[in-house]
């Protein structure tokens, strides 16, 4: 097997570090900004961003980016913290929850601790993580059926979890009262749920960091606020979990969040209205693109996020990626043991919807 040192010596420069040589990092979905592809790959929101973040980028004085931004964004966790029904001091915002994400390892996991624990399928950053700062990690399977197994959670031996509700990418849900009974039986570990999906679900354990001090949820704006270019996630816990963060982020980086990110946060979080209403037309959408998918002879698993996760018995799924790419539509796939048969297809507008569903018929054809 090769080691870091030989991918190192192979890099063919002395000066990368084993680290940077040695590690796989993580695949983001394709960026096309070829407007010709309808694009359901990374899981975006098809609706535009609330009007009151077009009216506060008009407002926004460029003279002001003269000057650093609030270094914990202060203004904007006071919003979030009112928003969440929390106090400030349970907030703490990244550049992406990605970030958040990442930060949370080097917060709560020591290097030559038990690690952190998650789905054998899930969010394939987080093994990225745990590999950048060296902390070792435990998957647990999913059932068959796609369904995350509590019980095998909780017998694993580790210092916390990381759990992401509803999971990617298979789009399933556990209730909040499941988590809360997880996370009471596991004083002793962190439970960290990423909830990057759940708005489209309606199953948020945020209420719960009041009532359990080893709970810490994390959430971003990339999903359900359409600000996925704005590059803002924020985790909600205990004062004293997200003063850790607080800490490893003044490590790493005083001023994660600009000032314009911050802006256009504090105006979408002051319109829940108009996204509590794009989130029903997406949700609408995905029970008719399901149904559809079904029809056509697809299994897909209950979706409670803004994706459906589609297989059909008997094609390949990078088959399907690839013929979906040649008329035009982009979605994901891995090609990765138990999900390689399946693509990831983000929920898009009606007529993105009906474009897949007539890019799918013409390949079945
Ligand atoms: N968690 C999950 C489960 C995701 O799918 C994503 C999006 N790739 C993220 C976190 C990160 O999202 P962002 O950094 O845009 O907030």
């Amino acid at each position: 097997m090769q080691t870091n040192a030989d991918k190192q010596r192979e890099s063919g420069s002395p000066f990368i570090s084993r680290l940077a040589a040695g590690i796989t990092p993580y695949t983001a979905g394709e960026q096309l900004n070829d407007r010709k592809y309808v694009k359901l790959n990374t899981n975006e929101n098809p609706y535009p961003p609330a009007p009151a973040v077009f009216e506060a980028l008009k407002n926004f004085d460029a003279a002001d980016l003269r000057l650093y931004p609030s270094p914990n964004a202060d203004g904007l966790r006071e919003k979030i913290a009112a928003a969440e029904s929390v106090e400030k001091e349970n907030v703490f915002c990244g550049n992406g929850s990605d970030e958040v994400l990442a930060l949370c390892l080097p917060a709560f996991f020591d290097p030559d601790g038990k690690g952190t624990c998650f789905a054998d399928i899930t969010y394939s950053f987080y093994p990225v993580f745990c590999a950048f700062y060296s902390v070792p990690y435990t998957v647990v399977p999913l059932r068959a059926d796609f369904s995350l197994d509590l019980q095998a959670f909780s017998t694993t031996d580790c210092q916390g979890y990381i759990i992401a509700n509803p999971n990617a990418p298979t789009g399933m849900g556990i209730p909040k009262e499941d988590i809360f009974s997880f996370v009471a039986a596991q004083k002793d570990r962190l439970v960290i749920v990423d909830e990057a999906y759940m708005d489209f679900y309606g199953q948020s354990a945020a209420e719960g960091v009041k009532r359990y001090k080893n709970l810490l949820v994390v959430k971003t704006f990339s999903k359900s606020y359409s600000l996925a270019g704005i590059r803002c996630g924020y985790a909600l816990g205990d004062k004293n979990l997200i003063d850790a963060l607080f800490r490893v982020k003044d490590c790493f980086n005083s001023y994660p969040l600009d000032r314009v990110c911050q802006a256009v946060c504090v105006a979408a979080i002051s319109s829940r209205g108009y996204y509590a209403e794009c989130t029903q037309k997406v949700i609408a959408e995905r029970t008719r693109l399901c149904a559809a998918l079904r029809e056509r002879g697809f299994t897909v698993p209950e979706s409670s996020a803004n994706f459906l996760f589609a297989g059909k018995e008997g094609t390949d799924g990078a088959a399907v990626y690839r013929a979906l790419r040649e008329r035009g539509v982009l979605v994901r796939h891995w090609n990765k043991p138990k999900i390689s048969g399946y693509c990831r297809i983000t929920v898009g507008t009606p007529e993105q919807n009906d474009a897949l569903l007539r890019a799918i018929d013409e390949f079945l054809r």
